[in-house]
């Protein structure tokens, strides 16, 4: 099976410093359900020993310049998947 167009391959790195989700991000992820109201990340298909691993995770992200943390990345439009340590990115203006 071939690989979605993406522009960019990102490598998964261990996070430097403890990142937050933004609170637009947060918004966007409870209208689409992926948050609840207390703030708990209902994260379909993803055990909670791997969101422990991946809130422990970042990438530096090209479109954004900045380090931001995997769960971020995870929800991102942009991405399209992971594999090998490595995020597929569309790399689309954000
Ligand atoms: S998917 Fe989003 S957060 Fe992740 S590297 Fe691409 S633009 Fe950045």
């Amino acid at each position: 099976m071939g690989e979605l167009p993406h522009k960019y391959e990102v490598t998964i790195t261990t996070a430097t410093e403890k990142h937050k989700i933004p609170d637009n991000v947060k918004e966007e992820m409870k209208a689409s359900g992926l948050m609840d109201e207390k703030g708990k990340l209902k994260l379909k298909g993803v055990s909670p020993k791997m969101v422990k691993r991946m809130k422990e995770e970042a990438v530096d992200c090209p479109v954004l310049k900045s380090e931001v943390g995997f769960i971020q990345c995870f929800v991102c439009s942009n991405f399209q998947s992971r594999i090998t340590g490595k995020v597929l990115c569309k790399g689309d203006a954000l």
